[in-house]
């Protein structure tokens, strides 16, 4: 008997336990540690933070859906992981042996690297957590009591800026049904080098659609942009030229600005001797696997991928949901093989599909590799993306709470990605994707 423990259990981490428990025979026994008794659906944070989806309908209990599957749940963070041994220390002083260990702990938002950021003690909102975009939403309600200027983006050294884009547009999207927008302007403030980077540098025409979209809805952008400090209602921003220069200081007023961080990885992990790169990501090799300890393997938001390339404001690579699914599959089959006494064969595809919703309409990619140059490369927006995004979201949450195990972006949205890129060909067949 084997036991498997899956430590941090969000968008990567649930479904892993339900896909190990799947493949892997009863009698290996597999534990979910979590710090908190919750799932939350991340993806859904920026409708929370705007009041178009309540806590109740995106967080539900863990416990009686991963005992019911068979999985054991301890609801405490971990504090220290004792990787030559396979001991994990809990905040509660317990200790939990391992045989396999599958980290999949998100990230550590690092406000601490911009003064006067943050929601806890600073000044800027985020949706990174559902306690964050609750706290966004009571500042939103301030904003439509008290309308004034808004800021949207991301903090040097984001990796994760889709959110930021699709914050800003369902910002616009309310405030116009509101009939409020005329009385606040919105700046986009990010360390992108351009409109549509992403930390891609680009995906298709995501430069030309997304500068588009944002002068359509009266939207001004600062790229470039290294946020240097934050004081109450006011965000002093660098933007840089292109050689790394200051082109310009700007001192930015805002009654409402929401700015997504630089990631980490989370202390437990990061501290750990040999697991991880210099800001606290657990390094893996093709296999989802840690050269220095075999036997624990990583996906998602807390794994090690480099820049796609140098920008004069540091940018990160992003880590979204079709990349951390075919992580998983790949590790719990790793796992698999090991325990039948075979070497692990299975390999992630570091793909980036990503839906972002506008409010109305919405934007779609695809970029198969995720480092340019790629085989498909393409950007594509319309109302059906807004849809997808909505039936993905009560697909996702279903699945986790009947524990079914099939894999959502293979069957789903690529399905769904590849029909509206053949219907592109279709419709226009001199563009090249
Ligand atoms: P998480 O989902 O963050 O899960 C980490 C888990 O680990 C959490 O439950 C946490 O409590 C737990 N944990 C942390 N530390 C410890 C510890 N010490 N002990 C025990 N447990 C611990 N990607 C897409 O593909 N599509 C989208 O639409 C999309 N939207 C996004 C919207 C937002 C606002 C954000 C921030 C990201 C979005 N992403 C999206 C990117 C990515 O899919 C998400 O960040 C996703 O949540 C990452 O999954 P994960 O499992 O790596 O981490």
């Amino acid at each position: 008997m084997a036991h498997i423990v899956v430590l941090g259990a969000g968008i990567g981490g649930m479904p892993a336990a339900y896909e190990a428990r799947a493949l892997l025979g009863k009698e290996h026994k597999i534990t979910v540690i979590n710090a908190v008794d919750y799932f939350q659906f991340v993806p859904s944070n920026p409708w929370v933070a705007v009041g178009w989806r309540s806590r109740e309908e995106v967080v539900f209990p863990m416990r009686p859906y991963l005992e019911r599957k068979g999985i054991d749940f301890i609801a405490q963070a971990a504090t220290d992981i004792d990787a030559a041994g396979n001991n994990i220390t809990l905040q509660n002083g317990d200790k939990v042996h391992y045989d396999y260990l599958m980290i999949t702990t998100g990230p550590k938002l690092s406000f601490e690297e911009v003064e006067g950021s943050g929601p806890h003690g600073g000044y800027t909102q985020s949706i990174c957590t559902i306690d964050h975009a609750e706290k966004c939403y009571e500042d939103f309600r301030k904003l439509c009591d008290s309308p004034g200027p808004v800021i949207v983006g991301a903090l040097p050294g984001a990796s994760c800026f889709g959110p930021a884009y699709e914050y800003t547009m369902i910002l616009d999207a309310v405030l116009r049904k509101k009939k409020m927008r005329s009385k606040v302007p919105i700046t986009f403030v990010t360390a992108e080098p351009y409109i549509g980077h992403l930390g891609l540098d680009g995906v298709g025409d995501s430069k030309g659609i997304m500068e588009h979209e944002y002068r359509e809805h009266d939207i001004r952008w600062i790229t470039n942009a290294k946020t240097t400090k934050v004081e109450a209602g006011k965000m002093f921003v660098d933007e840089l030229d292109m050689q790394g220069n200051v082109l310009k200081k700007h001192e930015l007023p805002f009654r409402h600005a929401m700015m997504l961080p630089a990631f980490k990885g989370v202390d437990a992990v990061a501290k750990v001797e040999g697991l991880c790169n210099p800001r606290g990501f657990v390094t893996v090799d093709g296999f989802q696997r840690n050269p220095k300890y075999k036997n624990i393997y990583s996906a998602g938001v807390c794994i090690a991928i480099p820049p796609v390339g140098p920008t004069p404001v540091p940018c990160g690579v992003p880590k979204t949901g079709y990349m951390i699914e075919s992580m998983i599959t790949a590790i719990v089959h790793n796992i698999q093989e090991e325990l039948a006494g075979q070497q692990p064969s299975h390999k992630g595809t570091w793909q980036a599909i990503c839906l972002a919703d506008f409010g109305t309409t919405g934007a779609a990619f695809v970029a198969i590799p995720q480092i340019p140059p790629r085989d498909v490369n393409w950007f594509g927006s319309g109302k059906w993306v807004h849809l997808a995004k909505i039936a993905f979201e009560k697909y996702f949450i279903r699945k986790m709470k009947k524990g079914n195990s099939e894999p959502i972006y293979e069957k789903y949205v690529m399905k769904l990605i590849g029909f509206k890129r053949l219907q592109d060909k279709v419709l226009h067949p001199h563009h090249q994707t």
